[in-house]
C-alpha cells in the first residue's frame, strides 16, 4: 500500500509540473527533450524497479521496526504524537542536506553526483535523474538516519512524499510570477532559487543545496539569491562538460569520469 501511495503522488505530481512546463515555461521551450527526456526518464524507470526488488521499502520498515523495538532518539523520549512528526519530518530534511552537501565535497560520491548535473537542461525530469548506486546509498543513509532517530513510520512516508513532490516542483522549469515567488522563496526551495545550483559556475553549484525549504541554505550559509546571469539564459549542467551523455555514459561514470 505504502509504495502505491507513494508512486501515485510522484506520477500526479510529475504530470502537473510537465503540464505546467508547457503553459507557462521560464526558459523557452528549447529544452530539448526529444534527447533529455528518454535518458532522465530511464534513470527513473531504471532507479524504480532496482529499489523495488532490492531495498526500496527498508525506510518504512525501518521506521516501524525502530518503534517496535524502542530504538532510537524519538522512540527512547516519550514525545506526543504530533512533536514526533514535526522531528521526524525537520530532522530527515536536514540529514538529506548535509548529504547533498557531502555529494559535492567527498570525490566518490560526486562521481555519482554528476550524473544529476550532467544534464544540460533543467525541468522535472532532472529531478529523477540518478545514478542508481547514488539512490542506493541514499537509502542506506536514510534508514540509518531514521533508525537513530526513531523517526514515526507515517511520518517517514509523509517525508518521502513532501521530498519527492518537493524534487520535482524545484527543478521544473515553470515561471512562477515574481511578487508571488518572492514571497514563496522565504517557505519553499522554488525552482529559481534550485536552478542557481545547477549552474555550471562552481561558486553558484556550491549553493542552494535544500531540496525543500530553504532553512538550511540560510543556517549555514550556503543561501544564494540570485544567479551572475539572467536566469533564462544562464548555462546549466557541468562547466568541464558541456555534451549531451548517453544512458550508458551515464552509468559508467563513477568508474569513467569525465575529463
Ligand atoms: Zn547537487
Amino acid at each position: 500500500m505504502e509504495p502505491l501511495i507513494r508512486l501515485a503522488v510522484a506520477v500526479g505530481i510529475f504530470a502537473l509540473m510537465a503540464g505546467l512546463e508547457t503553459v507557462i515555461p521560464k526558459r523557452g521551450d528549447n529544452i530539448d527533450r526529444k534527447h533529455r527526456w528518454p535518458v532522465n526518464l530511464g534513470l527513473a524507470a531504471c532507479n524504480m524497479l532496482m529499489l523495488r526488488f532490492s531495498i526500496g521499502g527498508m525506510a518504512y520498515l525501518a521506521a516501524n521496526h525502530a518503534q517496535e523495538w524502542g530504538v532510537g532518539l524519538l522512540n527512547g523520549l516519550s514525545v506526543t504524537a504530533p512533536l514526533s512528526i514535526i522531528v521526524t519530518l525537520f530532522g530527515l530534511d536536514l540529514a538529506i542536506y548535509w548529504q547533498h552537501v557531502a555529494s559535492h565535497r567527498w570525490h566518490w560520491l560526486w562521481r555519482l553526483h554528476q550524473v544529476h548535473h550532467s544534464d544540460t537542461g533543467i525541468d522535472a525530469t532532472t529531478a529523477v535523474r540518478f545514478h542508481p548506486l547514488e539512490m542506493l546509498l541514499s537509502m542506506l543513509y536514510k534508514t540509518l538516519c531514521i533508525v537513530l532517530l526513531g523517526a514515526d513510520p507515517w511520518a517517514v512516508v509523509l517525508f518521502e512524499i513532501l521530498l519527492n513532490g518537493a524534487a520535482t516542483f524545484n527543478h521544473s522549469n515553470i515561471h512562477i510570477p515574481e511578487p508571488l515567488e518572492r514571497r514563496l522563496r522565504w517557505l519553499v526551495v522554488t525552482p529559481d532559487l534550485h536552478r542557481i545550483h545547477h549552474s555550471v559556475l562552481p561558486a553558484e553549484m556550491d549553493s542552494n543545496y535544500g531540496f525543500s525549504i530553504p532553512l538550511w541554505d540560510r543556517l549555514f550559509k550556503t543561501y544564494k539569491a540570485h544567479p551572475q546571469q539572467p536566469q533564462t539564459t544562464m548555462p546549466i549542467g557541468l562547466v568541464t562538460w558541456r555534451n549531451a551523455l548517453g544512458f550508458v555514459r551515464l552509468l559508467q561514470l563513477p568508474v569513467r569520469p569525465l575529463p
